[in-house]
């Protein structure tokens, strides 16, 4: 079979360097033990079971508030996504040793947030609702950055802007198109908002790349786990941009034969926080795949090689 694949896709430079600093903490004897990570450091199962293998626990469900409770000692490590200030604090009251790997696009829209706040604005945030990211970038200034994730928000929103300002900020890995519109929705109902979209270099040109090169697939395979959001966006551009149909996989062992059924051509992308190897067997698979004799899913061999792990 044919396969395009999309280039570029995967690993960006946020999750590389987050993970590399992981390891980093992991490989050091003076880092005081346990090691934690305040959520998953990218939404990627595998990623977490192989920093687990290295001594790095996840704690995972529930605000990072939440999780920070269930630490009594040793060293914590804030995600790529970030984290509001006030979790900050509280780790550096309990005494605990921190580790921020939190992306420098992340830490520039908290920024602008804060600017924009001590300037007398109110903030619109266009996000995702229960993603890491809103909550940190909310937590820069509580009460005064208001999430909105589509028109029905939007309309639901009443801002007491008294004589200040509005400035709209987006998340960084949400669908060009999507937001587009709702900025253009939120400067209709708010003319003189300022707008920042903070959607990031590396999300624009994997989305850019599958709305160019999937037009010419019959079946777009997104290789994601189902809580990165930016591998969610990759399928919805698939879908509604590149308009073909498109399915988000975790590994070549989620590939139904069903989807392939008639097709000649299927292009291939990855999530920012989708290890390459778990692509490129995809890819592997789709290369030597046989539509007249469809042998059902391959098993996946998981054994990764993470950016910093040295093997
Ligand atoms: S997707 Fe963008 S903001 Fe998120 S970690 Fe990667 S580069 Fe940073």
């Amino acid at each position: 079979m044919e396969v395009i694949a999309v280039s570029p896709r995967g690993y960006c430079y946020g999750v590389v360097d987050a993970m590399t600093l992981a390891q980093r903490v992991a490989r050091d004897p003076k880092v005081p033990r346990p090691i934690y990570i305040l959520g998953m450091i990218v939404h990627n199962r595998h990623v977490v079971e192989d920093l687990a293998r290295q001594g790095i626990e996840t704690l995972d469900g529930g605000d990072r508030r939440a999780l920070l409770r269930k630490v009594r000692r040793g060293t914590v490590i804030f995600t790529a996504h970030g984290v509001a200030p006030e979790v900050k604090e509280a780790a550096r009251k309990k005494g605990l040793t921190c580790f921020d790997a939190t992306c420098p696009d992340v830490t520039r829209t908290h920024k602008v947030i804060r600017d924009r706040v001590a300037a007398g604005c109110q903030i619109i945030y266009i996000g995702k609702k229960g993603h890491p990211e809103p909550e940190g970038a909310m937590g820069e200034a509580p009460g005064r950055v208001h999430l909105i994730e589509d028109a029905a928000d939007l309309a639901a929103l009443r801002l007491d802007i008294g004589s200040g300002k509005v400035a709209i900020v987006t998340q960084t890995t949400l669908s060009q198109w999507d937001t587009a519109d709702l900025i253009a929705a939120c400067k209709s109902r708010y003319p003189d908002a300022e707008v920042f979209n903070e959607i990031c270099l590396a999300t624009q040109v994997r989305q850019q790349a599958v709305a160019e090169q999937a037009r010419a697939a019959d079946v777009v395979l997104v290789v994601g786990d189902p809580r990165s959001n930016n591998s969610n966006r990759l399928v919805q551009v698939a879908q509604e941009v590149a308009g073909r149909p498109a399915y988000l996989i975790g590994s070549v062992a989620d590939i139904r034969p069903e989807w392939l059924q008639g097709a000649k051509v299927v292009a291939v992308t990855a999530g920012a926080s989708t290890p390459s190897q778990l692509t490129n067997q995809v890819i592997r698979y789709l290369q030597s795949y046989d539509p007249e004799t469809p042998s059902g899913a391959a098993e996946p061999d998981l054994a990764l090689r993470l950016p910093g792990s040295g093997r």
